[in-house]
């Protein structure tokens, strides 16, 4: 094919070019590499992607909320290990039948995720693809040391940040599968479109010794749950009755925690600690809600109690490939 929409090189300069740099980086978006100047901490290095009818769809979404989601769900990762994030490169894989306009507009979002999360972008491919998908390669740093999901121990106390299940009825609403009230429609699909990274929390519960096992909840509770349980060889009894449910949720959702134990993309911390510090006082320190949902115990299986139930519950998570498509 000759004639293409877009300039490929061109676009990459253009798109490259309304990003600003802090101090660290020696010399960016333009040549073969970045050069970044070193850090004196431990370096953190993640990778993820967004693809198109895999985790969004253009109908559904706004080029900017795309561009900073694109960002947020490495952002999560970084705040996971109570890290700073420092640098980031980005892969766009674009497909037939966007604009430049398009680019611009996702760009501008991913630039304002950025600077607010103090990230420069550093440089970029352009590759053409069936679909259009979106990867972010994101360097940061960990002064206090990083948060592991290893290190859950029996006997620790069980805690989430904010609320669970939000972004995955979100969805569902977003899918016509759900029926939401104005006001909660408008917040639960905006915490599936814009959700934050708990950066802040994430670097404070770093400083605490000893140092917590967290994962983000990306994928869903049950699921990230179940990596911190298999790679710290413990199990876990949650509390159904102590699940964090927004005031949406439960608008929408009643007391069902099908979404809040499964759905993914809420990007809240889970962490593993000992409970001498009350819910109260975790989230005066961390600064964003907190609350206990259960406790870590000898074995490898997680228990869900509550509502006169007690049931063994498997890992099984939140499949995203069955979960948006038709
Ligand atoms: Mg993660």
């Amino acid at each position: 094919m000759v004639a293409q929409p877009l300039a490929e090189f061109n676009l990459i300069a253009r798109l490259c070019r309304r990003l600003p740099h802090g101090r660290r980086t020696l010399l960016g978006a333009g040549d073969d590499c970045a050069v970044m100047a070193p850090s004196r901490f431990p370096q953190l290095f993640t990778i993820d992607s967004m693809v198109e009818e895999v985790h969004f769809r253009l109908e559904w979404t706004s080029p900017e909320a795309l561009g900073a989601r694109a960002l947020t769900v490495n952002l999560s990762d970084i705040a996971a290990m109570g890290g700073r994030p420092l640098a980031a490169v980005v892969n766009l894989a674009i497909r037939e039948g966007l604009e430049q306009r398009f680019f611009d507009r996702l760009y501008r979002g991913l630039g304002r995720a950025a600077r607010a999360a103090g990230v420069d972008i550093v440089g970029g491919n352009i590759t053409r693809a069936e679909r259009l998908e979106i990867t972010i390669a994101l360097l940061g740093d960990a002064p206090h040391g990083a948060m592991r999901r290893d290190r859950a121990r029996v006997g620790d106390g069980i805690y989430v940040t904010g609320t669970l299940g939000d972004a995955a009825l979100g969805l569902r609403v977003l899918r016509g599968e759900a029926q939401a009230p104005p006001a909660a429609r408008r917040y639960l699909v905006g915490r599936f479109h814009a959700p934050t990274a708990r950066l802040g929390a994430g670097q404070k519960l770093t400083r605490l010794r000893p140092c917590p096992a967290a994962i983000d909840v990306s994928d869903g509770l049950w699921q990230d749950l179940g990596h911190i349980l298999e790679r710290s060889g413990v199990g876990a009894e949650i509390v159904a009755e102590a699940l964090p449910l927004s005031p949406a949720y439960r608008a929408v959702a009643g007391a069902d925690i099908t979404l809040a134990c499964r759905g993914g993309d809420d990007y809240e911390l889970l962490f593993c600690m000992p409970p001498r510090f009350g819910e109260k006082a975790l989230a005066r320190r961390l600064g964003v809600p907190v609350a206990r949902i259960g406790t870590i115990v000898r074995g490898r299986r997680a228990r869900l109690t509550g509502g006169g139930r007690h049931r063994r519950e498997s890992f099984a998570g939140w499949d995203q490939l069955r979960n948006l498509s038709t």
